[in-house]
């Protein structure tokens, strides 16, 4: 298929052939091949006015917190409300291992045969910041496709929290009943980017649930005290995060968690919440991909080749001052003196 090909599937193909059209879309955009960087550009572009029209929600938790199982319930629940799901993963973890959450064929077993839903694991090659920018795009690709709830799945360790926050409109963490678990999220700086707290498995223990919500709770209104004076008085214009109970396994709270999504979909767009973040977001992630491509180019750059080891040497012992050195590179890359680089 060419790119005009997969457009027309994509956008108006059935829903299995949409379904295979975005696979292939998005094996061509995570290809590193300089043709298929050219194709899939094309094809974003020319899929771009078709975008923007799902709902974005990102869903973190450690391994075993059940995210796939709350996934799969939350994405059968929607697909019985008459919308259309797709699950796309970061998993930090796989570029290393080779594997990745979503890789396991036995994870979301009913919704990934669903032809109401698309779910794709997590690209595994490349640094974060380029896994995250494969999955931004095969977003509007599940967008592009009718697709009008994106989940993105992470795991709960790492930075890749902070890129799925950065790619979605609500923010998600599930935490185990247990105490203790929160402290971590806080500790990482987890907790200031969820918008919504999720406590699964209540069935296990209902008491430890109870004082798990209490307790996340008031980390949250001391959060929003020191970190965010917009939370310090009550504001019914502003989102102020929520903890919940739910058993994923159970099915039980879905409906519950899925009337809070609604709810902050509805205050964020009247706020313009909405609407401002998602600018903000592209905004960040042009800027991230210039930089990105900026330190490409300046390593591949022949003189900085030449003078780089020596240079990193040179300021790893201590001969030569590190903003010295990083002004004599980039001097060396623009072909300037470098007493004219900031
Ligand atoms: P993930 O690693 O976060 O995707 O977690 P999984 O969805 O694979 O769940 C890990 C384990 O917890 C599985 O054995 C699930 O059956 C179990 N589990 C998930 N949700 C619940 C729940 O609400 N209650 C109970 N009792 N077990 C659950």
């Amino acid at each position: 298929m060419d790119v005009h090909e997969l457009q027309a599937a994509i956008l108006h193909g059935t829903s299995l052939h949409k379904r295979r059209a975005m696979a292939k879309a998005i094996t061509l955009l995570e290809s590193t091949r300089a043709d298929h960087r050219a194709q899939a550009d094309a094809l974003l572009t020319a899929l771009l006015p078709h975008t923007g029209k799902a709902f974005r929600l990102g869903i973190s938790g450690v391994p075993g917190v059940g995210k796939s199982t709350f996934i799969e319930a939350l994405g059968l629940y929607l697909i019985g409300q008459g919308h259309r799901v797709a699950v796309l993963a970061i998993d930090p973890s796989s570029s290393v291992s080779g594997g990745s959450i979503l890789g396991d064929k036995t994870r979301m077993e009913k919704l990934s045969v669903h032809e109401m839903a698309y779910i794709r694991p997590s690209p595994s090659s490349g640094t974060l910041g380029g896994v995250a920018e494969k999955t931004r795009e095969a977003m509007l690709v599940c967008e592009a496709a009718g697709y009008d709830v994106v989940i993105v799945e992470t795991v709960g360790v790492g930075q890749s929290e902070t890129a799925v926050a950065g790619m979605t409109d609500m923010f998600v963490l599930l935490q185990l009943p247990n105490a203790g678990d929160d402290l971590q999220a806080i500790k990482k700086g987890v907790m200031e980017l969820a918008d919504l707290v999720v406590i699964n498995k209540a069935d296990l223990d209902p008491k430890a649930a109870t004082r798990a919500q209490a307790q996340i709770t008031s980390s949250l209104r001391l959060l929003g005290l020191h970190g965010n004076p917009e939370h310090a008085h009550h504001d019914d214009t502003l989102w102020h995060p929520k903890v919940i109970q739910i058993s994923a396994l159970l099915g039980q709270g879905v409906d519950t968690f899925w009337a809070e999504v609604s709810a902050f979909r509805r205050l964020q767009t009247a706020n313009g919440r909405l609407a401002a973040r998602r600018q903000q977001q592209a905004l960040a992630w042009m800027w991230e991909r210039i930089d990105a491509g900026l330190k490409q180019a300046f390593r591949q750059h022949p003189q900085v080749r030449r003078l780089l080891p020596a240079m990193e040497a040179d300021v790893a012992q201590g001969r030569v001052p590190a903003s010295a050195a990083a002004r004599l590179l980039l001097a060396a890359q623009f072909g300037k003196a470098p007493e004219t680089i900031e």
